[in-house]
């Protein structure tokens, strides 16, 4: 039967070369049936721009993901909080569109918006505010311009500081904001959402405004599991791999 995967949080490191290697035997596996794969953001634990592309680990899953859309398989990417630098390089390499966050598709049918989940948890003041310090085009193209061993090191160090944060954050705040969810339903007129970021896998069904919504939410991987969305024209399913 026709359908689509989704992934995301995947959180690709050399630190994780047992994620990485999953994660191209499903590219090389299940994915060939798939009419399209949509990685919805963190597909690596960092990402410093385009130019390290050719970083062996890096050049291995462009290699790979270039191979999966060169078979047939479409595929699409939007970024996350980790991985934001992705640029339009990136995704020719790999024979990928990049969508915008958020995105709306049709489905088989069903009208579905696509987010990472970061832009949902408004919950967490500090974190937005990063976050629109680090999206905007002025401090990209700077940070861009630095060697690649500076942004190594920045990439060290925001993960490091990033880490610190969550210990001192409550679970309920990083989650997304119950009123944030409602808003993008409203906002898109009641489609089925698929989001990441949460890491907190599960289908929530939504009764808003007379209109009965589905959010999924798409499970990161680990060392010790791994899995997919599946939708198709009966609607989705999370698969383990
Ligand atoms: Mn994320």
């Amino acid at each position: 039967m026709s359908h689509t995967l989704f992934i995301s949080d995947l959180h690709l490191s050399e630190d994780t070369p047992l994620i990485r290697k999953r994660f191209l035997e499903f590219l090389a596996g299940p994915c060939r049936d798939a009419d399209a794969l949509y990685i919805l953001g963190d597909l690596f634990e960092t990402w410093v721009g385009d130019d390290d592309i050719p970083a062996p680990f890096n050049r291995k899953v462009v290699e790979a993901l270039n191979e999966l859309t060169s078979s047939g398989t479409a595929m699409f990417l939007m970024h996350g909080n980790r991985d934001f630098l992705i640029g339009e390089n990136f995704a020719k390499a790999c024979g990928a569109t990049l969508l915008p966050d958020p995105t709306e598709i049709l489905l088989y049918g069903v009208r579905t918006v696509l987010t990472h989940g970061d832009q949902l948890c408004t919950d967490d003041a500090e974190y937005q505010t990063y976050r629109k310090q680090v999206r905007s085009a002025a401090w990209q193209r700077q940070v861009l311009a630095l060697p690649l061993e500076t942004r190594y090191k920045m990439a060290l160090d925001a993960t490091t500081m990033s880490l610190k944060a969550k210990q001192s954050k409550t679970v309920e705040i990083m989650d997304v904001a119950p009123q944030a969810v409602t808003d993008l339903l409203r906002k898109y007129e009641y489609p089925r959402l698929i989001h990441g970021h949460t890491h907190r896998p599960a289908r929530h069904v939504y009764r808003l405004d007379d209109h009965s919504c589905e959010r999924w939410v798409l499970q990161d991987w680990t060392t010790t599991r791994s899995g997919t969305l599946r939708c198709d024209s009966e609607g989705c399913r999370f698969v383990p791999l």
